[in-house]
């Protein structure tokens, strides 16, 4: 079926991005709650089409680690993107930024309440890494978008991906001017674009930016903070030539490895997904029996208390 403007009703923003902003909006002729993406570009209307159409494969894009697709439309010069609606929104809102409860224990010794618990970042990640296999195995495209505000979560506790880059012509559209002050891009990637090189990464650049998402997912900060740099330029050199960053303590050295394996400098040496979902870290997913939902309500309780509404719900 076909959708269109006529038949939504905003209800209300949920965040904002580089392009545009996100909508949430409920479809009369369905009664679907959906999230509707509203991405503004400069094109002439035989462009605008062909993104359309190339959108169109996101209906086969159908697991239970992506975010379902309903439908794209567009107004003037503006693509509208309906997708399925994420009660608890991105996980970057969920558990930015920073707010990890610091107990000392013992002199010399920190012990930490983790604001992500290890059997809940397990779930998350293994998510993650069974998304990105899809689209590689399914799709053959990689993700190229992989970060905290694309990660999605709902209040039954599932994680799922979206803003995978399907539309050539809608990535060359976006042509990320700024690389911006927080970057997931892997060093490979950040090089050739210094050096104007198209296309010089591959899929274990997605690798990469799984092992800073997870980083910044638990600890709720950027893993470069921006304010231990003295410009953009020294930030990025630090992502391409510095030591990785490294998850918080209080996590188990399996753990720690997955994320060291994802964040190593040469892609060449960074594992497949195959090899990840092997990875014992995420083994021990398999028969875990994790309370997904009430982590979600427990985070976006906290959430609340510290003023940071995660989703601005309107009255109809
Ligand atoms: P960028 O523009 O660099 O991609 P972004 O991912 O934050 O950054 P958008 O994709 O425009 O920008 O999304 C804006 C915000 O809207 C997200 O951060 C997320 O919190 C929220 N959001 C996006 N899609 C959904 C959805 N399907 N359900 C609920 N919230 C969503
Ligand atoms: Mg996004």
């Amino acid at each position: 079926f076909k959708i269109n403007m006529d038949e939504m009703e905003v209800l209300g923003e949920l965040g904002k991005g580089n392009y545009g902003s996100v909508q949430k909006v409920y479809h009369r002729p369905t009664g679907v709650m959906m999230a509707m993406k509203e991405i503004r570009l400069e094109l002439d209307e035989s462009k605008l089409n062909g993104i359309i159409m190339e959108l169109d494969i996101l209906h086969r894009a159908v697991a239970p680690e992506i975010v379902e697709f309903y439908g794209a439309f567009t107004i003037e010069s503006c693509v509208y993107y309906c997708m399925e609606y994420m009660d608890a929104g991105s996980l970057d809102k969920l558990t930015g930024t920073g707010q990890v409860v610091k107990t000392a224990t013992s002199p010399g010794e920190e012990e930490r309440d983790l604001l992500v618990p290890e059997p809940v970042l397990r779930r998350i990640t293994a998510a993650i890494v069974r998304g990105l296999s899809f689209l590689k195995d399914e799709l053959q495209i990689m993700h190229r978008d992989v970060k905290p505000t694309n990660v999605l979560i709902n209040t039954k506790g599932e994680v799922k991906l979206c803003d995978f880059g399907v539309s050539g012509q809608l990535e060359k559209s976006l042509a990320k001017t700024n690389i911006g002050c927080q970057s997931y891009m892997a060093p490979e990637r950040i090089k050739g674009e210094s050096q104007n090189q198209v296309s010089t990464y591959t899929v274990s650049s997605d690798v990469w930016s799984v092992g800073l998402s997870i980083i910044e997912i638990a600890k709720g900060t950027y893993p470069y903070p921006p304010e231990t740099f003295a410009n953009v330029f020294a930030q990025l050199t630090a992502i391409v030539n510095g030591p990785a960053p490294t998850l918080p303590k209080g996590y188990s050295a399996d753990a720690h490895d997955f994320v060291a394996k994802c964040l190593l400098k040469d892609p060449n040496q960074r594992p497949t997904y195959a090899q990840l979902l092997e990875h014992p870290f995420l083994k021990a997913d398999k028969d875990a029996d994790v309370d997904m939902a009430g982590w979600v309500a427990s985070a976006m309780e906290r959430q609340s208390h510290r003023g940071v509404v995660p989703l601005q719900e309107v009255e109809v």
